[in-house]
């Protein structure tokens, strides 16, 4: 087994506790309209994988947002806590309830196209419009990238 690191986080009055396995240092934004008028901007969230421990799952309210995925958040203080593919189970944890985002570097945008006018980043990332993102996981040969 090699090393393991494992990062904490938790909403905003302390309800919910997280703790994940092996937490990438990439976060990517989502800039769609339902992650913007859920998160109130765009979403900018860490794929976690299915290795998300819970301390307080009874805190935590989930909103199914699709056929696909569903949304997390604190029922107390509503901090947004997740975006997770229902299938496959992959959480993508939202960056800002991470305890420590000192080692976070933006490396992606998805749904370029969505973006209002009004905000850019200055980051310089890989950006795919929302196109591109669904042939990207869903290619329409169904083979396997
Ligand atoms: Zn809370
Ligand atoms: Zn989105």
């Amino acid at each position: 087994m090699g090393e393991k690191t494992e990062q904490a986080g938790g909403c905003l009055c302390g309800k919910v506790r997280f703790r994940v396995a092996n937490r990438a240092a990439k976060a990517g934004a989502c800039h769609c309209q339902s992650c913007r008028r859920w998160a109130g901007g765009p979403l900018i969230a860490i794929d976690c994988g299915d290795a998300v421990d819970f301390e307080d799952e009874e805190h935590i309210v989930r909103y199914r947002s699709s056929d696909w995925a569903e949304r997390g958040f604190c029922g107390t203080c509503g901090s947004n806590l997740f975006y997770r593919l229902v299938q496959s189970g992959q959480y993508m944890m939202c960056a800002g309830a991470f305890d420590d985002q000192s080692d976070l570097e933006l490396v992606s945008q998805v749904f370029i196209d969505e973006k209002p006018d009004y905000y850019a980043f200055a980051n310089e990332t890989e950006t795919m419009t929302g196109a591109e993102l669904f042939a990207k996981f869903a290619p329409p040969g169904g083979g396997e990238e």
